[in-house]
């Protein structure tokens, strides 16, 4: 199982954290469940469940389903999974609707300690005593604010009993709305609870028509879970005060001191360039898109706007359940994440980088074998019918005498398509009339005498003849006649830009600008026979059970792994990356 990376914790913002409150290590990790995880959330998990793990201490994997609209059974499925598939193992998984009793008597509470009220001004209303669109008018309060606890507490029962529809009534913290000097919008009397109808929460059925929202959920939650250092991205900076003023109100926390109760503590989010990685975004990706377009004259039309992936576990996506399915093994993308290490600030990456890092990672863990593509058949003269020479090659080139496989050399193999060439030109040192190429491994070299094509000028046959005492200038990979057949798919970038996150997603612009070459599927490539002894040792070895994929790298190609998907004999390859930068574009 993968081992998380430790260098993080070691040193730089984590360390200061740490050093901050020198205390037994609880930590959460807190998603909502009205989504799939993507590449930024590995980033999430990697701290939380880091930290507690280089400190010997839990971490807690709680789901903030607050938003009882928004979420969906397989998105808890699917969190639970990646969490382990990063290699970690939740102390306890948790709800915040598990504390929904809890939180209702601290609401409860806090009306009795006159620092709730309920409030029936609309959005707009609110915000203007909030100061307006910009928030800068004098901030005033509603008559609810002053009406006796006794009232607010009536109709905050009132609103459990489902005798408000939403946007009637909502209980709010009497923060320091009225106070001229507070300058933080999360000290303006937030709301604490709202009616939702017609809810359907997957863990509390019917039983609520209220919800707690995130600011007066999440730090009561940290404190029931006795959270040590409650580490969140830094867009909740401005809601460290209000946090902390809840707590406060309950004796959880004192003024001015992290002794007691949770600390949060804020880092700078994960953000991948060249994808994806919005909800929404994405959701248009998978499902297709029908967008509404305003005509220069005024009126509208429909857009129709075709699925550009096959689903949220596409390869060419930036989800965890992509990227794991196309391969990228969980050390790695932990490993991704460890070097980039933890700052405040917001790291922006290129999806090229982390090929690169995934790539550099690849190259010291897996086996090497030959696997042809777009094959051609290349028949060798004058060898008899039954030849054939069993040659032991090693799967690391650099470890000889390290595991190796048996690759059956015959008077037929097959060799990439673009190793050939009709007309020969002196730039080009691989296959070609009259010229002479290695064959990697096999016992001698071949030189071709003649060629034959099909009706559309494509090479169906290449005639060779034996030599030997030459040296070639190139090497080119092969499969014999023992090769197993393979469906391989290679992925490029979704998007021709670098920045798709820029392109026109309301009106569907986007769709001009997908790579038609982001998926390229080669339904007849060849694989080395050994493959399948591969396979075998792979799933006879009970060390990937959380990473349970067989990962190759195929000579002069790039890093692959078997799909998931592939059923017994019919076997579907997906490229993990290329050998070298840009070498698939
Ligand atoms: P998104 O809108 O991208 O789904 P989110 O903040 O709504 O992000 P949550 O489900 O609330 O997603 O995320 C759970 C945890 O993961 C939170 O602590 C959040 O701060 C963190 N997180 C989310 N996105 C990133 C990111 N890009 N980089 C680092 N941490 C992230
Ligand atoms: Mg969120
Ligand atoms: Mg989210």
């Amino acid at each position: 199982p993968a081992a998380p990376p430790t260098n993080m914790f070691a040193e730089g913002w984590l360390k200061r954290v740490y050093e901050e409150k020198p205390v037994a290590v609880r930590t959460r990790f807190p998603p909502e469940p009205n989504g799939y995880l993507h590449i930024g959330h590995a980033k999430a998990i990697a701290v939380n469940f880091g930290m507690a793990k280089h400190h010997g201490g839990i971490c807690f994997l709680r789901f903030d389903d607050t938003n009882p609209e928004k979420e969906e059974e397989v998105f808890f499925n699917s969190i639970k999974e990646m969490v382990r598939w990063l290699g970690f193992e939740p102390y306890q998984v948790t709800h915040s609707s598990d504390h929904f009793d809890r939180l209702y008597e601290l609401a409860e509470e806090l009306i009795r300690k006159d620092k709730a009220y309920v409030c029936h001004c609309s959005k707009e209303e609110v915000n203007l005593q909030r100061g307006g669109p910009d928030n800068r008018s004098p901030r005033y309060g509603c008559a609810h604010r002053e009406r006796p606890t006794e009232e607010s507490l009536a109709k905050f029962r009132a609103m459990r009993d489902g005798e408000y529809k939403p946007g009637e009534a909502h209980l709010r913290m009497k923060q320091s709305l009225t106070d001229p000097k507070e300058g933080n919008p999360q000290m303006w009397d937030l709301a604490a609870y709202r009616v939702l109808e017609n809810s359907w929460h997957p863990q509390t059925k019917d039983k609520w028509k209220i919800y707690p929202t995130y600011d007066f959920t999440h730090c009561l939650c940290d404190a029931f879970e006795e959270i040590s250092h409650s580490l969140c991205t830094t867009e909740f900076y401005l809601s460290r005060q209000s946090y902390d003023w809840l707590l406060e109100q309950f004796d959880m926390k004192v003024p001015g001191s992290e002794e007691k109760g949770p600390m949060q503590r804020e880092y700078g989010r994960l953000n991948v360039e060249g994808t994806i990685l919005s909800k929404r975004r994405i959701t248009m990706l998978v499902n297709g898109a029908t967008l509404t377009i305003k005509n220069p004259d005024g009126t509208t039309s429909t857009k129709h706007v075709p699925p550009a992936v096959r689903g949220w576990d596409d390869p060419r996506l930036y989800t965890l359940v992509a990227i794991r399915r196309r391969g990228v093994p969980a050390q790695a993308l932990l490993n991704f994440v460890s070097e980039l290490g933890v700052t405040t600030s917001l790291t922006v990456i290129q999806t090229y980088k982390f090929e690169s890092s995934i790539r550099k990672y690849l190259e010291r863990t897996v086996p090497r074998i030959m696997l042809v593509l777009d094959p051609v058949k290349v028949v060798i003269d004058g060898l008899p019918d039954d030849y054939r020479v069993d040659v032991k090659v090693p799967y690391d080139p650099k470890a000889p005498e390290g595991a190796s496989r048996v690759m059956p050399f015959t008077s037929t193999v097959y060799i990439e398509r673009g190793d050939f060439r009709k007309v020969d030109s002196p730039d080009f040192f691989r296959l070609a009339p009259g010229k002479t190429v290695g064959l990697q491994n096999a016992p001698f070299s071949v030189k071709c005498e003649s060629f034959e094509e099909d009706d559309e000028g494509r090479v169906s046959l290449i005639r060779v003849s034996k030599v030997e005492g030459v040296k070639p200038k190139a090497f080119i990979h092969w499969v014999g006649t023992e090769g197993l057949d393979v469906t391989a798919r290679q992925y490029n970038t979704l998007f021709k830009c670098e920045e798709p996150n820029s392109l026109d997603w309301k009106e569907g612009g986007y769709a001009n600008d997908l790579n038609p070459e982001s998926e390229i599927v080669w339904p007849n490539a060849k694989i080395e026979p050994a493959f399948a002894e591969l396979r075998k040792e792979h799933a006879a070895s009970p060390s990937h059970a959380s990473d349970d994929l067989v990962r190759f790298q195929a000579v002069r190609t790039g890093y692959f792994c078997v799909d998931p998907e592939s059923e017994g004999d019919k076997l579907v390859l997906n490229q993990i990356v290329t050998l070298k930068e840009d070498s698939g574009k």
